[in-house]
């Protein structure tokens, strides 16, 4: 059973509220499974960026004086409407990004439930009051608006990295320009329409498609763009930031990590070896979060090897529109020639392939970028799949002595994104919790990601926090107010 796959689409840029025609340049969006095209849509050029950065500033002195309960019923309605054309935007999501229908139908559905868990805080979102600062004066932390947003997001999660931003963004009265990859404009476009339909006002949320050194860069450096919400790559969002220095414009950065997983002698080895293989092998491997280096002890190394070597194995790779697959292509030849370099050069240097190993030769396939389920045991420690992060279907497994070997290799990376542990022992879980240098660490968890709970990496994973009612603090400056009165 396969779902129909749109071709011949054609898409402007989104802007006061509709799509508009397509408009100087183009941009060819091919599906990542088949390489035929889906459609094209506008390479957005400074001009376009300028017109979406305007109509959003023009839109901002409504939006965000409504009050936020206002605020908080529009979004709720957004959220109603995403969730109930999930069906609609999944084939649209499965053509642009290569994913398979299970993996687009979990992304929206996530997406929308972001949402609506920011339409529920509405009602919740509190200032200070500071009694007696002197005799007859008091003090008022107000929070306000930063004014328009931009939000620049990649092609591996298109609409849950956007609602990320958009949930605590549009709540907090700000407007938005959004800025998908260059490679998945199509579900974004359609998702605009629908929170327009669903009484966003026009303006509030305006669409730029095209590239990274055009439209994104146009966007970042408009002198009306008062913050730049970015997720990506970390070369590209430390470009970013120093873009968006002049005008001091706030800046928060959801970049790469390289995510390691512990397993200690004394886990639930089998549930441990699932969430290994869930964690690397979900979406393709393309996934911030994504497990990216597995240590587990001497001791209990090779049945956990063997687990997850096997797991590897089963895995039915095969197109996306395919309901039977259950992973599907790695998004484009550019990521599928970096994934190949990283395997070849790690496994030059030593590793031993125990599952996959390269690009899948099913003549089926041959039309998208496939690469088979991959795990290498022992790469070189100064290999690129121990030292980069590795945004595919590949994982590393090292033997370690103890924790102590464990959190020190762990934490030699310069990325601090996420890390997991599994152990029966509540001391190695905290020591784990409390000494790796990352944002996020799952105990005997598998790698899920909360509204509730604040998200953002460290060190070069990034600066600032998405997620939880800590995002306000992105999305908001404070101002502090003195009113003295007579005595
Ligand atoms: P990328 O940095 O190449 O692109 C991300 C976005 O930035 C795209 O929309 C792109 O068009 C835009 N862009 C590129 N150059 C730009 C420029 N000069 N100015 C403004 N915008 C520009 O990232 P990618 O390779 O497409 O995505 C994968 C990366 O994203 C991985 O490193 C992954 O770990 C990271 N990621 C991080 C998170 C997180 O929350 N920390 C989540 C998902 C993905």
């Amino acid at each position: 059973m396969t779902v129909a796959i749109p071709t011949a689409l054609e898409r402007g840029i989104f802007l006061d509220g509709a799509v508009q025609p397509l408009d100087g340049e183009t941009l060819a969006i091919t599906n990542p499974g088949t390489g035929e095209l889906v459609g094209r849509a506008s390479a957005a050029s400074a001009e376009q960026a300028d017109a979406a950065v305007r109509s959003a500033h023009a839109a901002l002195r409504d939006w965000s004086r409504l009050g936020y309960s206002d605020r908080g019923r529009v979004l709720h309605a957004c959220a109603e409407a995403f969730e109930s054309h999930v069906d609609e935007l999944v084939p649209l999501l499965v053509a642009e990004q290569g994913k398979t229908i299970r993996e687009a139908q979990i992304e929206l559905h996530k997406a929308a439930d972001t949402l609506e868990h920011y339409a529920g805080l509405a009602k919740e979102v509190r200032g200070v009051y500071v009694h007696g600062l002197d005799p007859g004066v008091d003090g008022r932390v107000l929070r306000r608006p930063l004014g328009v947003v931009a939000a620049i997001v990649p092609w591996n999660f298109p609409t849950t990295l956007l609602c990320n931003k958009l949930g605590p963004a549009l709540l907090c009265g700000n407007t938005v320009v959004a800025k998908p990859a260059d490679t998945t404009p199509f579900t974004t476009l359609r998702l605009a329409e629908l929170l327009t339909d669903a009484g966003l006002p026009p303006g509030v949320l305006n669409v730029l498609t095209g590239t990274g050194p055009v439209a994104g860069e146009a966007l970042v450096t408009h002198p009306l763009v008062r913050k730049v919400a970015f997720t990506g790559s970390t070369p590209t969002g430390e470009r970013v930031a120093a873009l968006a220095a002049p005008g001091s414009k706030r800046v928060t950065l959801e970049l790469g990590g390289s995510d390691p997983l512990i397993i200690c002698d004394d886990a639930d080895l089998r549930a441990a070896a699932s969430a290994a293989s869930m964690g690397r092998f979900y979406n393709c491997g393309q996934a911030c979060l994504a497990t990216k280096r597995v240590f587990v002890f001497e001791s209990v190394a090779d049945e956990v090897i063997e687990a997850i070597g096997a797991k590897a194995r089963r895995l039915r790779l095969g197109l996306g529109s395919d309901h039977q697959s259950q992973i599907g292509p790695v998004h484009s030849q550019r990521q599928l020639e970096i994934l190949e370099r990283q395997v070849n050069e790690s496994v030059a240097g030593g590793g031993e392939v125990l599952a996959g190993g390269g690009r899948s030769d099913d003549p089926a396939l041959s039309g998208g970028w496939f690469f088979e389920p991959t795990v290498v045991v022992e790469p070189p420690a100064h290999s690129p799949m121990a030292q980069e992060e590795v945004f595919g279907p590949a994982l590393p497994i090292w033997r370690v002595k103890d924790l102590d070997e464990a959190i020190e290799r762990a934490n030699d990376t310069p990325f601090g994104l996420g890390s997991a542990i599994w152990t029966a022992s509540l001391e190695n879980a905290e020591r784990a919790a409390a000494e790796r240098d990352c944002g996020y660490t799952w105990i005997n968890s598998p790698t899920k990601v909360y509204d509730e709970l604040p998200f953002g990496g460290l060190k070069t994973s990034g600066v600032g926090k998405e997620h939880g009612s800590e995002a306000f603090d992105h999305y908001t400056d404070l101002k502090s107010v003195v009113v003295k009165r007579k005595l």
